[in-house]
């Protein structure tokens, strides 16, 4: 048996190519945060996770500029050798102080944040603890641990509370949940997870890719609910709100030391070039600066969940930037997707299997830096499709 095999007969991706309906790997030429550029057409974006706009300002792209000529283009190694910076350090100093946490680990990326951190932390005899709508990077991290993996359903705090009570107190339990989910918008309950984890001895990981720079005016979901003490350990990426690319794990010091000298997606990777690790700072910088910007994101998502419910679309639980256009159907999804996309706005399709059957959707999300007028064009449109396949009347 030929391993290709597989290769040959996938068609699923050349079959939508050929009707029109592909929405994956589309190369942009041009992208200025909150429009885009494709094959010479300019759309709206909101199909991204810049939530505080934060590619375009000067001063993070300043930082960058500098940072290249400074450091080069690559560390061309890993943090564990040649590749860790003052810069790296100065970072993980102003993002400890800023998540009011002891110590903070840079990687290369959120993914292997998760990937790294789950997998040396939970054992053989150990529980690793997800909600079913956590993040591949999360499962994935599970998957490479040796641990008992335990999954709970969606923000359920009753079916947590049963599958905890099943465990056996003897083994070492994380758990991992994502602060803001990212398909559908909707926040983990911290308040009623964090009681049931001190019961049961279970420690908590919250990843808080979407969240910080968004809630708890920057500081995350923990922030948000007044419990970072009591989350042990904070994850987030530099992917989304602080305009770079990395990963960083925020908690107490041995946590983090004992993370540094295990996880084999820090050790056996290149860190994060110089000008990515300052653009990240400077983005921090404004972020910590300029709160307006946090309040804008949050108002402008209040507007738009409004919006959207006033039209009489299904927008799921979104309490965030974040906010789906729940459709229902993958062919529908894919169909919308294309008209949003030829009258000019740019949103994700998230089908089956990234999303249960009967939860396929369009992923829409929003920056500080939309106008109001760019908004008001984003609903016209909407409004247009919705009426068209008949999701609104
Ligand atoms: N966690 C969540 C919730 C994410 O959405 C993502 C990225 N989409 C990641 C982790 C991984 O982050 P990165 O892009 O830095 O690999």
């Amino acid at each position: 048996m030929d391993i290709f095999n597989k290769c040959e007969n996938y068609s699923t991706a050349r079959d939508a190519q050929a009707i029109g309906l592909y929405p994956y790997f589309i190369p942009l030429s041009e992208n200025e945060g909150t429009e885009t550029i494709y094959n010479g057409k300019r759309l709206i974006m909101c199909g991204s996770n810049n939530y505080l706009g934060l590619t375009t300002h000067p001063e993070v792209q300043k930082a960058a500029r500098e940072a290249v000529t400074r450091f080069g283009t690559s560390c061309t190694g890993s943090r564990f050798l040649n590749g860790t910076l003052e810069l790296h350090e100065r970072l993980e100093n102003e993002l400890a102080d800023w998540l009011q946490k002891d110590s903070v680990l840079i990687f290369s990326t959120g993914m292997q944040v998760n990937l790294g951190v789950i997998s040396s932390l939970v054992g053989r005899k150990d529980y690793i603890i997800l909600d079913r709508d956590d993040h591949a990077s999360i499962v994935d991290g599970a998957r490479l641990s040796y641990g008992d993996i335990i999954r709970f359903r969606h923000n359920d705090v009753l079916d947590l509370a049963d599958k905890l009570s099943r465990l056996s107190p003897d083994k070492g339990k994380l758990l991992v949940v994502d602060g803001i989910y990212s398909m559908e918008g909707d926040i983990a309950p911290l308040p009623d997870i964090v009681p049931l984890c001190k019961d049961f001895g279970v420690r908590i990981m919250v990843d808080d890719a979407h969240a910080v720079g968004v809630l708890g005016k920057g500081q995350g979901t923990a922030a948000h609910f007044g419990l970072t003490g009591d989350i042990d350990l904070i994850m987030g990426t530099f992917s989304k709100s602080f305009a770079s690319i990395g990963g960083y794990l925020a908690g107490d010091k041995e946590v983090i030391d004992y993370v540094k000298h295990h996880a084999r997606s820090l050790i056996f990777s290149a860190s994060i070039p110089g000008p990515c690790a300052a653009a990240a700072l400077a983005a921090l910088q404004v972020m910590k600066r300029e709160p307006a910007r946090i309040e804008r994101v949050n108002k402008i998502a209040e507007t738009m969940r409004t919006e959207y419910k006033r039209l009489g679309f299904d927008i799921g639980n979104s309490e965030t930037p974040i906010i789906p256009i729940i459709i229902g159907d993958d062919t529908v999804t894919l169909k919308t997707w294309k008209m949003l996309f030829e009258n000019g706005v740019f949103v994700n399709p998230i089908l089956t299997p990234a999303t249960p059957p009967g939860r396929q959707l369009l992923r829409t999300s929003y920056m500080a830096t939309h106008t109001d007028s760019q908004l008001d064009r984003v609903l016209t449109i909407f409004e247009k499709v919705g009426k068209e396949f008949g999701l609104i009347h």
